[in-house]
């Protein structure tokens, strides 16, 4: 961010910061250095300049105005962060003192705000863009990290855990388990190894399978 985009020179801004940081810290208004029950919260502001912080209207943004405005939240936000408060209101809670960004009243209305904004279809755009990026890069479709085998899609991880919820999705629609029967877990053919859930043959070959795995984890 160049110096350029403040609207403020530095040493004014690290002035208003140490007062902030001070008023603050005596539970003062951070604007007016009253006290009010708000102050006493651990909110920056009390009930009147909160007030009259929210009554401002709002000054049509040019590109410039933006990027200063932007520049300036990112530099507060990130000192409130370091002192262990809110972000967004500058209050201190058991959250932001655990290393959270927001406090929980802050939280909530984040999250409020984004379920209410939340698009379906833009998700699922963005989902498949990011799908189609990982394939690209030959990384696992689900997750985004590098996968075992190349002619897989998803890494050993992921295909087990999507394998766990097909499963589970077919036994939730009546479909009946393999293996319940003793047949073999694989083909659904031949009867299971007494112990195993796989018929001989195919128990050689997920062996064979396996070492295979294995000694090419160690080739790497
Ligand atoms: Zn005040
Ligand atoms: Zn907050
Ligand atoms: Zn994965
Ligand atoms: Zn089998």
């Amino acid at each position: 961010m160049s110096e350029r985009a403040y609207k403020t020179p530095l040493h004014v801004r690290q002035k208003n910061k140490r007062h902030y940081m001070k008023m603050l810290k005596e539970g003062k208004c951070g604007r007016c250095g009253k006290i009010d029950d708000r102050t006493r919260q651990g909110r920056s502001m009390c009930a009147a300049c909160n007030e009259k912080s929210h009554a401002q209207p709002k000054k049509p943004l040019t590109e410039e105005r933006r990027e200063a405005d932007n520049a300036t939240k990112r530099e507060w936000a990130k000192m409130r962060r370091d002192a262990g408060l809110c972000v967004d209101c500058g209050a201190k809670d058991a959250r932001t003192i655990n290393g959270k960004c927001w406090c929980l009243q802050c939280s909530r209305k984040r999250s409020a705000r984004a379920r209410a904004n939340r698009n379906p279809e833009h998700e699922s755009e963005l989902r498949l863009a990011r799908k189609e990026k990982r394939i690209a890069a030959g990384m696992c479709s689900v997750c985004g990290k590098p996968k075992e085998e190349p002619d897989k899609k998803m890494c050993i991880d992921c295909r087990v855990k999507a394998k766990y919820r097909k499963e589970k999705h077919k036994i939730n629609s009546g479909w009946m388990p393999r293996g319940v029967n003793g047949k073999c877990w694989q083909c659904n053919k031949e009867m299971a190894i007494e112990g195993k859930r796989l018929c001989q043959s195919c128990y050689d070959t997920k062996v064979e399978k396996l070492m295979e795995v294995v000694a090419k984890r160690k080739s790497q």
